[in-house]
């Protein structure tokens, strides 16, 4: 373990993409191998050091930032494995925690096969996206980074290490799940709270018949330190397309989606080859679009909203596909001679670089305006998004802040960014974002879909599964860390714990 107390070199953990300012720590430790973790936790365990795990720190939430104590940080350990193929459909790939998304994405498309999760940040490391459940615009067809870990290696507070592996132990109906580790076995109990069967990365996993490693996936750095995963791959597309569309009226950006997913939904239910099936399908409002127009000034101006399409191709049916969709832009009154189409995936990686750079000007502004980030990630059931958008258009117009939509329409999940100049118009926008996440529960939703709770949304968690839903998150996390050591805040304030 290599310990850095130098406050000029221990900086760089200090910050994240929240805007959240004043992170500290006494000490880095690095962990050189996996032996140097489960010996550290039981000292910081043992002396009751708050010890907060950092992976890349590009998280949303302030969840890698440490107020205090220790921080293990696992960007030594970023092995990646050899790929190991099951059949024509699966391989696997061993990774260590620190491993960077991009490497292992990069390595499995070298070798025919793709890790499918695509959360917009590639720097981020496989053991933060799996603790935050990353996700990404390609999610609308192929899920969450949960959907792709097959095993874990984590080692909890007290030093004992355990493999965990899917499919292999399930809560009982009283929520009850014993497991294996090298020091014993362990019990613990999920807590009772429900969790809308919806995109989700708020509080922890608790669903009837819960797997065991879902438990730990999305538990934010509160729960275990993940040092290993196994992932799993599938084959990588041949070909790809597809296209920005811009409309003038946003009624019609949503009629048009709702084709598309009912189309993509009946395609992938019947496993139909040559049928339109969406790969992702992102939004963007006037104001975002606004935002990166200088970028690019061919954006039109009488443009209300975008919508961006891919959509992955296994032969060389491409030309078909794209006449089929041209087919149902017609019937939606789209002029397809105003659509930007790409039809191969250099042109497409184009567009993703577009959709890619409104969080980027975003967080650069807040970065400039040195105020932390207002930036909703909720989602909520089908047929309810116009719902909580008109809400949130009630909402600003009454608050005067500048503010932008964009995000996965096709899941019903949507960045809303309220950016706040200052502090007197961040309280302001606290206030209303609080609004927000009431009617995101109202409407049976959930106010994380992909960034996860952190430290800057408990109140909005709270909203969603009361006190008592906290107090129970709180018990739970005590059983498996009992002296509440690994990231205090994260997920629910620290109160809670005493
Ligand atoms: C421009 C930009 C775009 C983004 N786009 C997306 C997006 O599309 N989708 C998305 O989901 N996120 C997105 N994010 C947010 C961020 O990239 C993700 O939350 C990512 O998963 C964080 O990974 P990290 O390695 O940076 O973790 P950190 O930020 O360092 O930590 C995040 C959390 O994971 C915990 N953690 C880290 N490593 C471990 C470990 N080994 N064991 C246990 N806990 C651990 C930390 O304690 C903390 O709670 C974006 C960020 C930026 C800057």
């Amino acid at each position: 373990m290599i310990i850095k107390k130098d406050k000029s070199t221990i900086q760089n953990y200090f910050q994240d993409n929240s805007g959240v300012c004043g992170a500290h720590a006494d000490f880095v430790a690095v962990a050189e191998h996996e032996n140097d973790i489960p010996t550290f936790l039981v000292e910081m365990s043992e002396n009751k050091i708050p010890t907060t795990i950092a992976g890349a720190l590009t998280g949303n939430t302030a969840s890698g930032l440490a107020f205090g104590g220790a921080v293990l940080s696992l960007e030594k350990l970023n092995n990646i494995g050899e790929i190991k193929k099951v059949n024509d459909s699966i391989a696997f790939i061993t990774v260590q925690a620190g491993a960077s998304v991009s490497n292992i994405k990069l390595k499995a498309y070298k070798s025919g096969w793709m890790y499918p999760p695509d959360p917009t940040e590639k720097n981020a490391f496989i053991g933060g996206n799996i603790a935050t459940n990353a996700s990404g615009a390609r999610s609308f067809k192929f899920g969450a980074t949960r959907d792709y870990v097959q095993a874990l290696k984590v080692v909890f507070a007290d030093g004992s290490k355990s493999f965990i592996e899917r499919g292999k132990l399930f809560s009982d109906t009283e929520g009850n799940i014993m497991f294996d580790t090298d020091q014993g076995i362990k019990h613990i109990k999920l807590p009772h709270y429900n969790l809308p069967y919806i995109k989700n990365a708020a509080g922890y996993y608790n669903y009837p018949n819960s797997d065991l490693i879902d438990v730990f996936i999305g538990s934010e750095g509160t729960l275990c330190v993940i040092v290993e995963a196994v992932l799993k791959l599938i084959p990588h597309f041949k070909n790809i397309f597809g296209g920005i569309i811009f409309f003038e009226h946003r009624s019609d950006a949503y009629k048009f989606v709702e084709k598309i997913k009912s189309i993509s939904k009946k395609a992938t239910e019947a496993k139909l080859k040559n049928s339109v099936n969406a790969m992702s399908l992102e939004y963007f409002d006037k104001n975002a679009l606004n935002l990166i127009r200088d970028d690019y000034p061919t954006i039109p101006l009488e443009a209300e909203s975008g919508v961006m399409f891919e959509q992955d191709v296994d032969d060389n049916g491409v030309d078909l596909l794209i006449d089929k969709w041209y087919e149902i832009m017609q019937e939606c009154s789209i002029d397809v001679d105003k659509v930007w189409f790409a039809s191969n995936l250099t042109e497409l990686e184009k567009f993703r670089a577009f959709r890619h750079s409104i969080p980027e000007h975003v967080n650069a502004i807040i970065k400039k305006n040195k105020v932390p980030k207002v930036g909703t990630d909720f989602a909520v059931p089908e047929g309810k998004l116009s719902d909580i958008v008109n809400f949130c258009e009630k909402e600003f117009k009454s608050l005067g802040v500048f503010n932008l939509t964009f995000g996965h329409i096709g899941q019903n999940h949507l960045h809303v960014n309220i950016l706040a100049a200052n502090k007197q118009e961040y309280e302001k926008c606290r206030k209303s974002y609080i609004d927000i996440a009431c009617k995101v529960v109202e409407l049976k939703g959930t106010v994380s879909a992909e960034h996860g709770i952190g430290k800057l949304r408990h109140i909005f968690l709270e909203k969603m599964l009361q006190r008592e839903g906290m107090k129970e998150m709180a018990r739970f996390k005590k059983s498996l860390d009992n002296n509440a050591i690994l990231g205090q805040d994260n997920i629910f304030p620290k109160e809670y714990l005493i």
